[in-house]
């Protein structure tokens, strides 16, 4: 603005020192022409000089405006391209997440003057970072240009494409509101397309894409409010998350209770993170018996949480969250050491069991932490058994064989947990030193109903048998299948038919009454069992 004045400024010099020059020349140059031809009396010298002067000020406001006019223009440019820099995304020539907001609510105004619809629609590309890691920053860039370009190719003359950063893009699509399906074709040939092989110097690269998408059309079950770009990016956002979670490669539209989800998911993340310090979780201990003899074994350590906000919660709830945010770790050792000290009030012939997740099973230290805790607690090895799933077998099994090996060389049990749902080969299982198979509980609660299950649950323990191999069968619920069970083999076995989990305290009361409870608190070296002690496998 105060160029464009300064502009005016000089202007108005130029066209003044114009007019004055018609003003005096026109009275001057007569008399100066006249006294040259020697017909007259020389003009006033007052009036030449304020006429030359004149001239001087015309040349000097005429340069002036022509400077700036140029300089002006050029300053335009330079500010075109410093706008551009600041709202386009440099690596794909796409919008920014920057001007995506005020892009789309321009969109929004144009598209309700002409009665459309805007769908926004947010896509994520899968494991972008693997790609990254694998093949490097150059392929992940050119990747990154490849998808916008794909996108692009898909896209409506009148729609924007964005990337937001990294791996994430979006677009906004104006639509006609009676045919929203033009936007689920638009998503299933986004996914489609992207997931092509990509080629980049003789690499082929494949990437799936997640999307969420949202509209300005109402949303049954949510108070209808004019949308803003704010609230599209908002839903979009939340339908891609739940895309991922469902498994990836797919799309969804916005829904009301996606966001009751993701508010309730974050209470969770929350929740946990300040109850593990705060000891809000606990274990609780499911009883293992002898089937043979009816004899108690031992106990499983099953964890539950005693929430302030949401009460009694399930560890089915509550592990994986844990273990999405990395906290699994954090979680399952501030148990371990509050159910080694309930163990230790035990008959020292009871066993204790716990569950590791796969990820703790990532930590080549895993099994130092275990010692370690073993030897502070001054608790036996051979009285505590880990259970590990068969899904813990599919990744990276040099570190687990080697976390067993060493755990094992300290007296730790180890046995495998839910076996038969996890499809692990037989090389596998006779590779690893397991000292113990659990059969998982939905093929023994299945022994109920019918012969099938039967001959399920007896190949099973068959297999157990030729692999040599004791078994426990979890999830006795009723006398039929106890019955059955101790017809088929020698096993342990746990369920409720004997009692659901209990606190540690009801665990002490049960022990007293049966006389189980340590008679010398006083607990055993460790590393040198007592002779009387038992081992749990
Ligand atoms: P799991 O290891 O298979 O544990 C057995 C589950 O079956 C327990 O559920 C137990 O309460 C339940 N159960 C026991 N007897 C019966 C029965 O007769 N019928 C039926 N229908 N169910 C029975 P819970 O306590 O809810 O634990 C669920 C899962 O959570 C466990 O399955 C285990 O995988 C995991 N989990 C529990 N505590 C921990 C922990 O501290 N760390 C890790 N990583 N996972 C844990
Ligand atoms: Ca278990
Ligand atoms: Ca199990």
């Amino acid at each position: 603005m105060g160029r464009a004045e300064r502009d005016l400024v000089a202007l108005g010099i130029a066209i003044a020192a114009i007019l004055l020059f018609v003003g005096t020349g026109g009275l001057v140059l007569p008399q100066v022409v006249r006294s040259w031809m020697g017909a007259g009396t020389a003009p006033d010298p007052i009036l030449v000089n304020a006429l030359l002067l004149n001239i001087a000020l015309v040349i000097f406001g005429w340069r002036r405006y022509a400077e700036l006019t140029s300089e002006i223009a050029e300053r335009r440019k330079a500010e075109e391209l410093a706008r551009q820099l600041a709202e386009i995304d440099p690596l794909t020539g796409a919008l920014n997440r920057r001007s995506i907001g005020p892009a789309t609510d321009a969109l929004l105004a144009e598209a309700h003057a002409s009665d459309r619809s805007v769908a926004f629609v947010m896509v994520d590309l899968d494991n972008f970072k693997l790609v990254n890691d694998l093949n490097g920053h150059l392929a992940g860039d050119a990747l990154l240009r490849l998808t916008a370009e794909r996108i692009r190719a898909l896209l409506p003359k009148d729609a924007l494409l964005s990337r937001l950063g990294g791996d994430e893009f979006a677009c906004v699509v104006p639509f006609d509101p009676r045919t929203p399906d033009r936007i689920d074709q638009f998503a299933s040939l986004l996914i489609d397309r992207v997931a092509q092989p990509a080629d980049f110097n003789g690499l082929s690269i494949e990437v799936t894409v997640s999307v969420g998408m949202s509209a300005d059309l109402e949303v049954p079950g949510t108070p209808s409010e004019p949308a803003d770009a704010q609230m599209l990016i908002h839903r979009a956002d939340i339908a891609m998350y739940h895309a991922k979670k469902q498994g990836k490669n797919r799309y969804f539209w916005f829904e009301e209770p996606m966001e009751a989800e993701l508010r309730f998911r974050s209470e969770l993340e929350t929740g946990i993170r300040r109850g593990i310090p705060r000891g809000e979780f606990i274990p609780y201990y499911e009883q293992q018996i002898d089937l043979a003899t009816g004899e108690l074994t031992g106990f499983e350590m099953l964890a539950r949480w005693q929430s302030p906000t949401l009460g009694m919660v399930s560890p089915e709830v509550f592990i994986p969250v844990a273990e999405d945010i990395g906290l699994i770790a954090d979680l399952s050792e501030s148990l371990i050491e509050v159910a080694l000290e309930d163990a230790k009030e035990w008959d020292p012939r009871l066993s204790l069991s716990i569950n590791i997740s796969p990820i703790q099973l990532r930590d080549p230290w895993f099994s130092q932490k275990i010692i370690k805790m073993l030897v502070r607690h001054n608790f036996p090895p051979p009285r505590l058994d880990i259970e590990i799933t068969e899904s813990c077998l599919h990744e990276n099994i040099g570190v687990v064989r080697s976390i067993i090996t060493s755990l094992k060389n300290q007296g730790v049990t180890i046995s495998l947990d839910d076996f038969g749902t996890g499809f692990s080969s037989l090389a596998q299982l006779r590779s690893l030193p397991f000292d113990r198979l659990k059969i998982d509980r939905s093929f023994v609660s299945e022994l109920k109903d019918g012969e099938d299950a039967d001959k399920l649950v007896q190949a099973i323990i068959q297999l157990g048998d030729g692999l040599e191999l004791p078994m426990t069968a979890e999830g006795i619920e009723d006398p039929t299948i106890l019955t059955k069970l101790q017809r088929m083999g020698e096993l342990k076995g746990q369920g409720y038919f004997y009692g659901r989990p209990e606190n540690a305290e009801a665990v002490r009361t049960r022990l007293a009454a049966a006389g189980l409870l340590a008679k010398n608190p006083e607990p055993t070296p460790t590393g040198e069992p007592a002779d009387d002690q038992r081992k749990a496998g």
